[in-house]
């Protein structure tokens, strides 16, 4: 009798990103049927070529570390070009215009007398633009070849490879600021692009992160699929951004939430029950009276003013001189 190699090899459990722990809990769990069937009610479908990321694997789950508590997904499947593609071409607003952590940063650009900033995936280029009026020098990397060559076209300094390979090719190149927004949560190992981010930035510099914050409406809307593989791979929260950095030995200079609109709460909460619907989780078409009440007493008591449960969470990093 022979035994293939494949099924003599050992089965490799899941670990946590962070701390590299193996306890871990399973917090949820959606088969790709499933998957599909959520992102069929935004509105999206996905071709075949897409979907393939999915092919042999029986379902995802979403994980907690018991002993740090970050949570990710294993298996940790990111999405191929043809996800990508289908996304953007489906979400005209893929890439945001423009969000809060935008004006932060170029705030902490102008403190600092900063003259060049260096945006990794930097999509479309709105960071770079916004950074361009603001009288920087912007350069940037994305691994979509269209999305870098359109901003190249629009004369930002754009090369199509990851922050490993542009430091390979320019030994010493540094930054006085990096960027990464919205990006760590689409990468298979956030430690790994972490440190390549940090190894672009100068002695003294400054790394600014944005993740979508898992603290926050996206962690009580835990469905929502941009939450889930392909697409996103890791969730994290104000103290997994800390962590990172004590990891790395970068000192955390603030991490801040964007403010909870009251529009957010109430589609977030609204959406969570309609994907438990379409699951089969709960038995009934849910109305939008409890979402609706919610909303009107977060606005009434004026909580949108200082509650950081938004979007996006905002890290800034610096590193030592
Ligand atoms: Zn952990």
């Amino acid at each position: 009798m022979s035994v293939t190699a494949s099924a003599s090899a050992p089965v490799i459990g899941p670990r946590c990103f962070l701390c590299g722990g193996t306890d871990v809990q399973v917090k949820d769990r959606l088969t790709p049927r499933e998957l599909e069937l959520i992102w069929f009610h935004l509105g999206v479908k996905f071709s075949a070529a897409a979907t393939a990321v999915f092919d042999g694997i029986s379902a995802l789950e979403l994980q907690q570390c018991r002993a740090c508590g970050f949570r990710f997904f294993h298996p940790s499947l990111p999405g191929n070009g043809a996800f990508y593609a289908d996304l953007q071409r489906q979400y005209r607003e893929y890439y945001p215009q423009t969000c809060p952590a935008f004006a932060r940063t170029l705030a902490v650009a102008r403190r600092e007398k900063i003259r060049e900033i260096m945006d990794l995936g930097c999509g479309a280029g709105y960071f770079l633009d916004a950074a361009r009026t603001e009288g920087l020098t912007t350069h940037g990397l994305d691994l979509n070849p269209d999305a870098a060559a359109d901003c190249c076209a629009r004369g930002h300094a754009v090369q199509c490879c990851t922050a490993e390979a542009y430091a390979a090719g320019r030994p010493g190149r540094s930054f006085a600021l990096v960027t990464a927004f919205e990006v760590m949560e689409h990468v298979p190992d956030p430690k790994a692009f972490f440190q390549e981010a940090a190894a672009l930035v100068a002695p003294g510099g400054y790394l600014a992160l944005a993740v979508p914050n898992d603290a926050g409406v996206h962690g009580w809307c835990s469905l929502e699929p941009h939450q889930w593989p392909p697409h996103h791979l890791t969730r994290w929260r104000a103290q997994d951004l800390r962590r990172l950095g004590e990891l790395h030995g970068l000192e955390t200079v603030s991490v801040e939430g964007d403010l909870l609109r009251g529009s957010a709460l109430r589609f977030y909460l609204k959406l969570q029950r309609e994907l438990e619907f379409v699951l089969g989780r709960r038995k009934s078409q849910p109305g939008s009276f409890g979402p609706q009440v919610l909303t009107f007493l977060y606005r009434a008591l004026f909580l949108r003013h200082w509650v950081q449960k938004g979007i996006s969470l905002h890290a800034l990093y610096r590193k030592p001189s």
